[in-house]
Formats: structure tokens, C-alpha cells, sequence
């Protein structure tokens, strides 16, 4: 059972966990709270003049595997709840992949589309100011997230050099390259998921060479997703979609042409030598890989049963929901949950953090081939904890990452 708070809804998905790794009751409750959160109050001044007060928040959910690590959100929504579950889930994100990081997230409550560029630079630099006790590249690194970008990291990393007195890249990743971005980071949640889809390929026994692949959203990991499976697998990518609806071709749709169209038009619809499709009937198309890279819930119990994809490879955030979940692992329809399928982008982000820490910046192909490591050896995991527990692919994640934070803290002496 689902509710509307999102930090409710962590708390049930680690009750699940803590059940069947059997955790001591004690250590179940402190895995229920973020270990530390920060308040603050962001007055700016405005373009015409006023001073307006922004809330803001940072939270650091778990630091036993190494600093916290998460993303910051400008949104007019934010809640310290969605902010709290968001820092949870990066925890268990960043155990999955077994980067040596903990969790956290930010989020300040502001609409960026109604700001200016210097508002929004001012707010930047305020709120990392304001954070600035509790982050820094060995204590908590932030990047962007929703409606946050390079430039703003550029500002906030500036910003917090000038307060360290000295240059610190490594306080925050998601940078432009100039100033200690990496190279791979622009597609590597798409490459992330596709070395997983590679694997559970193998295990299934599907030759990703001529695999029918549909993909829902074709922004940055629905269309890297799309041009990295054609090119470097072989696949046929058979329908894509955004938010204006969908464009099918059983022979074949060019993610490059597609993508031109999407850039001259506004949307991927429309495109020659296709037909056009709604988002939902392409969830249901009978291909071999169905990529959801759009929003959440999209996979709900009316739909699940119809589902013929053997493989659902979620690069977006939340697809599925908890009843659709439990549907698909009855018909055996093999999910790479979310936050193991889009790992690929917080360890890219790991790996531009590194090379920060050395001031070496890494060939593209090392970022790649280090990231195939990654995300090969986590996808195995998970598959090991599936069959050994015998539960689905998104519950053995979380079985996986929670227990690799509970040794973290046994080893650490605090349990
Ligand atoms: P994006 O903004 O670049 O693209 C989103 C795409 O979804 C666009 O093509 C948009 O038109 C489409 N879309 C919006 N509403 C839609 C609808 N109702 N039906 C179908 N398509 C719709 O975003 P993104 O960075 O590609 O992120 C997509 C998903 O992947 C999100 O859930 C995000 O949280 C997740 N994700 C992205 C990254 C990353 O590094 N980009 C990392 C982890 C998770």
C-alpha cells in the first residue's frame, strides 16, 4: 500500500527490507530517520528592488558508507518529506552501485521559470552559503536535480571556494567541463541502463541485436537510450514519445532524425515514415525492452497485465507502482528497477568527484569502461539477492543497498 508522502512510502519499502534481511529492531529504527537536516531561511534581493525570503533545506539521510551525496531542486513544491524520502533513496542508490557514498538531498522552495538569471545566481550562491558548515567535497556533495543546472553548480562551487578561501571543485559535481566537469557524465544514465539491459539480456537469453525497443520520454535518457542502443547494440528502437504523444515503425525509428524533428518541431510527433501512438498503447507494444524515461506511475495495476515487454528497464524515476509490481513478477516480466537502472548518472558524478580529488580528468572511454564495471557488478547482485531470497528485482535491490549500509555501521561500531 502506497500513500501520498513520499517519506512514508520509503519508510514501508525499508519495513519490507528490514523484514527479510531479519534487522534487529533497534537498527530498523535509526535507518527510519535522516541522521541530520538543515534549515534555513534564503532572503534575496529581487530584481525590482524587494527582499524575498526563500525556504531551503539539506539532508543528509545516512553517511555510515562515506559523505553524503545528492542532488538540490528549486521547485515551487518541495516539502522537507519529498526531500527527506529523496535523501533515503539516494542512500540506497549510491549502496546499490557500491560507490563509497552515503545520501542526501536539497531543495529550496522557489519557481525558477518566474526568475532571472541574476536572481537565480543570487539564490545559488546564498543557499550554499548558507549550508556551507555541513557540505564540502568530504563531508556532503550536491549536483543538480530537478530544475537546477550546470551554470547554478558553477555558481555554488565558486561560491563555496571563496568562502574555503581556496579552490574546491569537489564540493559539488554536475559541473561544465571547464572548471572540473567529467567527460560521459551528459549520457550516463542511458549508457548506466544500458549495461544493465545488457545483462539481464544474457540472463534472459534475448540477442539485443535486432531487439524491438520502445521508450517513453525523449528527453536526455529516453533519447541517449535510443541512439546508444541502435548504435552500439544493434537494437531496433520500434517507438519513442514525449509529452505530446508517441511515433511508432516496427522496421525501425533514427534516433538522430528523430531527435532533429523533436529540435525543429517541439516534439518527436510527426516524423516521417512513422505512425503516431498514444504513451499508453506504446507501454503495451509487443517489443523485447520497453524503456519508461519519463514520469512516475505510468505502470499501474490496469496495465501491468498488458505489458508484453520481457524486459522493463525503468530509466525513469518511479514508473511502477507498488500493485503493478507485484503483477509483472507474477507474469515474470523482468523489471531493473529505477535506482539501480539510473544509477549511471550519480556514478558518473562519483567519478567527477574523484577526479577532482586528483585534478586528473579521465578519457571518455575509462569513464565508460569504469562505469560498465559498476553497473554490471551491481546488476549481478541484485540478480544473486532475487534468486536467493526469492523476491523481485526491486525489493532484492533494496535488500542489497540496506544491507550494505547496516555493515557499513556495524563496521563503523555505532551498532
Ligand atoms: P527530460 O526533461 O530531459 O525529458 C523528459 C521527457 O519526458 C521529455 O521528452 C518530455 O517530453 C517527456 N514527457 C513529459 N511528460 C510526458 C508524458 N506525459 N508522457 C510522455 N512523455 C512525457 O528528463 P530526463 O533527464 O530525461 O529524465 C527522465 C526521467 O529519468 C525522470 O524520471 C528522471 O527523474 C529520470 N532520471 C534522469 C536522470 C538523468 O541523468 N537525466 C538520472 C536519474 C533519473
Amino acid at each position: 500500500m502506497s500513500t501520498e508522502n513520499p517519506f512514508e512510502n520509503s519508510r514501508m519499502q525499508l519495513a519490507k527490507c528490514a523484514a527479510i534481511l531479519k534487522l534487529d529492531d533497534g537498527v530498523h529504527e535509526m535507518l527510519r530517520h535522516p541522521m541530520r537536516e538543515m534549515h534555513v531561511s534564503l532572503p534575496i534581493r529581487m530584481d525590482d528592488g524587494s527582499i524575498r525570503v526563500f525556504e531551503g533545506f539539506r539532508v543528509q539521510y545516512n553517511d555510515a558508507r562515506g559523505p553524503t551525496k545528492g542532488g538540490i531542486r528549486f521547485h515551487p513544491d518541495e516539502t522537507i518529506d519529498t526531500v527527506r524520502a529523496l535523501a533515503a533513496w539516494m542512500t540506497w542508490k549510491c549502496a546499490v552501485v557500491d560507490i563509497p557514498l552515503g545520501g542526501g538531498k536539497g531543495g529550496v522552495i522557489c519557481n525558477p521559470k518566474e526568475m532571472s538569471d541574476g536572481e537565480l545566481e543570487r539564490l545559488s550562491r546564498k543557499y550554499i552559503q548558507s549550508i556551507s558548515q555541513i557540505v564540502g567535497p568530504e563531508k556532503d556533495i550536491p549536483a543538480p536535480d530537478v530544475y537546477t543546472n550546470p551554470k547554478m553548480m558553477a555558481w555554488m562551487m565558486d561560491e563555496f571556494s571563496k568562502i574555503s578561501g581556496m579552490n574546491k571543485a569537489g564540493v559539488i559535481t554536475g559541473k561544465p567541463l571547464s572548471i572540473g566537469g567529467s567527460l560521459g557524465r551528459g549520457d550516463a544514465t542511458a549508457r548506466g541502463g544500458l549495461y544493465t539491459i545488457r545483462e539481464a539480456a544474457k540472463e534472459l537469453g534475448i540477442d539485443l541485436k535486432g531487439a524491438k525497443v520502445a521508450i517513453q520520454g525523449y528527453g536526455n535518457a529516453g533519447y541517449f537510450a535510443a541512439k546508444i542502443a541502435t548504435e552500439e547494440y544493434g537494437s531496433t528502437v520500434v517507438a519513442i514519445s514525449d509529452s505530446k504523444g508517441g511515433i511508432m515503425n516496427m522496421d525501425g525509428i533514427d534516433p538522430e532524425v528523430a531527435f532533429q524533428h523533436k529540435v525543429d518541431t517541439g516534439s518527436v510527433v510527426g516524423l516521417s515514415n512513422t505512425d503516431p501512438i498514444s504513451n499508453e498503447d506504446l507501454l503495451e507494444l509487443d517489443v523485447d525492452i520497453l524503456i519508461p524515461a519519463a514520469l512516475e506511475h505510468v505502470i499501474t495495476e490496469n496495465n501491468a497485465d498488458k505489458i508484453k515487454a520481457k524486459i522493463v528497464a525503468e530509466l525513469a524515476n518511479g514508473p511502477t507502482t507498488p500493485k503493478a509490481d507485484v503483477i509483472l513478477h507474477e507474469r515474470g516480466v523482468h523489471v531493473i528497477p529505477d535506482f539501480l537502472c539510473n544509477a549511471g548518472g550519480v556514478t558518473v558524478s562519483y567519478f567527477e568527484m574523484v577526479q577532482n580529488f586528483y585534478m586528473y580528468y579521465w578519457s571518455e572511454e575509462r569513464v565508460h569502461s569504469r562505469l560498465d564495471r559498476k553497473m554490471t557488478d551491481a546488476y549481478h547482485a541484485v540478480l544473486e539477492a532475487s534468486k536467493k531470497y526469492d523476491i523481485d528485482m526491486r525489493t532484492a535491490a533494496y535488500v542489497v543497498a540496506i544491507d550494505r549500509v547496516v555493515v557499513a555501521m556495524s563496521d563503523r561500531g555505532w551498532i
